[in-house]
């Protein structure tokens, strides 16, 4: 039997008042269940509540919770995003395990379980991997699903269907906090670190209360993010298809120039073979100057090292007794 441990539960809530009540109980009532188990050596836990600058009254949810059930809450100056609502609830957890779930319970928890067992014998990651997609909408899975196909086209090892259910166990969470990039991408750094890793199944739920937070925006900035993050691929087919278009452009000149010098046909210039070259060639340097200000915006926010969020305030319920 493993030694007795225990367990941080980040939760990232931006605008969920209509959803904490719900899921914050549920959490906790399970978590607690593990306490009494005799296959988990559990010995406490605690949930941390990261406000990642809620407009709502998910503030002062969360401050209610650090009395009833002991939470501990943790107030963002504003919106940083999903992501850095993690980092910031990961970077003051200190229990010897720490498990990330979004505040919806999307996530089935009676994964958790598998989790902590995977951890008892020997993991340090355990990663929750969406078995089937619940009702999310038909947009959401397919955009996933390019989404992980062209990762993959690019080189990142990622994990398709791997979100950010994920439990680590401390030595992992050092080594992920040690990446210093302001734009750290979990999803594709977490897996890559190298420890021993375990995936974990389950079935996605429907969200049941309030909306999704993500929004078109949100999720394209993550995709984009991703990509850039992890290879440098798009540049390099930038580069390949300069070459070759450069290389087509020769032939096709040699080519004239063969049929004028011994066909010896009167060839007219064409409008469209004037212009319509003109038209490709200038989208095509318009998108790849896209994707370098790409990455040249990338370097631009990362040698600011500006910080990926500021916290305003962290209660406990040891603040208020
Ligand atoms: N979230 C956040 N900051 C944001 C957007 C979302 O902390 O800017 C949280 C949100 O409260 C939820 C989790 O991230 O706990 C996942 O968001 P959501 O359920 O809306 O995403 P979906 O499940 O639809 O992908
Ligand atoms: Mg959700």
């Amino acid at each position: 039997m493993a030694d007795p441990y225990s367990l941080d539960v980040v939760v990232p809530c931006y605008n969920e008042e209509d959803n904490l009540p719900h899921t914050i109980p549920v959490l906790h009532d399970y978590l607690a269940g593990l306490l009494t188990r005799e296959d988990v050596s559990l010995a406490r836990f605690r949930i941390i509540l990261v406000d990642d600058g809620s407009s709502d009254r998910t503030w002062q949810q969360i401050e209610a919770f650090t009395r009833e059930i002991g939470a501990t809450g943790l107030k963002l100056s504003r919106n940083y995003g999903h992501q850095n609502a993690m980092l910031a609830g990961l970077s003051v957890a200190d229990a010897d395990v720490v498990l990330t779930i979004d505040s919806d319970l999307q996530d089935d928890i009676n994964a958790v379980l598998e989790m902590l067992k995977a951890y008892q014998s020997g993991a340090d990651l355990a990663l929750g991997v969406r078995r089937s997609r619940g009702e999310d909408s038909f947009f959401k899975k397919n955009t996933a699903k390019g989404y992980y196909a062209l990762m993959k086209l690019m080189g990142a090892q990622i994990i398709p269907d791997h979100a950010d259910f994920r439990l680590m166990s401390q030595k992992a969470l050092k080594a992920l906090l040690a990446h210093e990039e302001t734009n750290l991408f979990l999803r594709g750094i977490i897996p890559n670190l190298g420890f021993r890793a375990e995936v974990i199944k389950y079935d996605r739920q429907t969200r049941e209360h309030g909306e999704t937070k993500y929004t078109l925006r949100k999720m394209l900035s993550l995709a984009v993010n991703g990509v850039t993050s992890f290879s440098a691929a798009p540049l390099r087919f930038v580069a390949a298809l300069g070459i070759s278009v450069f290389v087509l452009s020769m032939l096709l000149a040699f080519w004239f120039l063969m049929e004028r010098l011994f066909v010896a046909k009167s060839t007219v210039p064409g409008w469209a073979s004037t212009v319509l070259p003109l038209l490709w060639l200038g989208g095509l340097q318009i998108f790849c100057m896209g994707i370098i200000g790409e990455y040249v915006g990338k370097i631009y926010l990362e040698v600011k090292r500006r910080p990926r969020f500021i916290i305003d305030e962290e209660i406990s319920a040891a603040d208020i007794m």
